[in-house]
């Protein structure tokens, strides 16, 4: 065997660096750890960060800082996470947007399913449809005529292609059959600064954002986008019941990692994330904002992983039916 000291000087080096990574890795984190949302800070998705964040950085013993990265309904922040280092100091919180990108772009710069790691859902949020609080319908049978006869003088807000309040308008554009303008935001968050000021007609947003203003009364608000009632909103009556049949929308959230970030961070992260859906303030806020919290088999990176390919195939077919694209 040639050069037999410089072999064993390699493998001494190596064995040095693998046992600094398990190290790492059993020591992490030791450092603060970025969560990225891909949404502008206030909007649905951010509170469901910061709720989760502030209670996994009391778990975790290190802070976890919400970074709102912006722009494209969320694929601008995928991608960026998509190519972050695996270090375990990156993670990423995104909604159905994850699937239905693939479907929107016909160029997305990730693969939702192979250049990410799988950590856990964590909540479900119904979804509102709101108007600005003098658009002239006072309830939903209103609303449809309405806007079935003046459909090219109204423009509903969304966080753009991509963007779950982009999902509900298309969905509410074919149940209704037209088509209507759409006004994209950074976030749901500025949209909803938008309709409140009268600057658009319609929004469909999630109840994590929807409620205290729903309650205020400063918006029309019509219904629900789930399939049955909301303890949150009791006496909201549903869409469906409403005459669109079938018409469901429901948020689900995925929090994930770039691809390679090592096994025992993702599993202690999972442990976080579990952590925070047990804690008091987490499941008390959660609950007033009409956030469920998913079964446990959700709770896994299995389960995240699963449930994200069965929704790429499941909304694939309705955008693509409905000519939804963006190059
Ligand atoms: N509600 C936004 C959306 O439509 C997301 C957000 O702003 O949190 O996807």
């Amino acid at each position: 065997m040639k050069y037999p000291r410089i072999l064993a000087a390699l493998a001494a080096v190596a064995g040095l660096a693998s046992a600094a990574a398990v190290h790492a890795q059993a020591a992490w984190p030791t450092k603060p750890i970025a969560l990225v949302v891909p949404f502008a800070a206030g909007g649905p998705t951010d509170v469901v960060a910061r709720t989760l964040g502030a209670s996994m950085t009391k778990s975790l013993g290190q802070t976890v800082v919400i970074e709102n990265k912006l722009g494209a309904g969320g694929t601008v922040a995928a991608s960026q996470v998509a190519k972050a280092n695996p270090d375990g100091y990156t993670f990423f919180i995104h909604h159905n947007g994850m699937a239905t990108s693939t479907a929107l772009y016909r160029k997305l710069q990730y693969n939702p399913l192979t250049d990410f790691e799988f950590v856990s859902q964590a909540v479900d949020v119904p979804m509102t449809l709101l108007a600005r609080k003098d658009f002239p319908a006072k309830d939903f049978k209103e609303f449809q005529a309405y806007v079935k006869a003046n459909a090219s003088k109204i423009n509903l807000a969304n966080a753009g292609l991509g963007a779950v309040s982009q999902l509900c308008g298309l969905m509410l554009e074919r149940a209704l059959g037209v088509k209507l303008t759409a006004v994209p935001f950074q976030g749901t968050a500025p949209a909803m600064n938008a309709l409140l000021g009268g600057q658009v007609d319609i929004l469909c947003d999630q109840t994590t954002q929807t409620i205290p203003h729903i309650k205020s009364g400063n918006v029309k608000f019509y219904g629900v986008t789930t399939k049955n009632r909301i303890k949150a909103l009791p006496d909201a009556p549903t869409l469906h019941e409403q005459g669109l049949k079938d018409f469901e929308v429901v948020v689900w959230h995925g929090i994930y990692a770039p691809k390679g970030t090592p096994r025992p961070i993702l599993d202690k992260m999972n442990a976080a994330v579990r952590t925070a859906l047990k804690d008091p303030d987490v499941t008390k806020r959660m609950a007033d904002l009409g956030a469920e919290i998913v079964p446990d088999s959700k709770l896994t990176s299995e389960g995240l992983q699963t449930w994200l390919k069965s929704e790429i195939d499941k909304w694939g077919p309705v955008i693509r039916a409905a000519g939804a694209f963006a190059d």
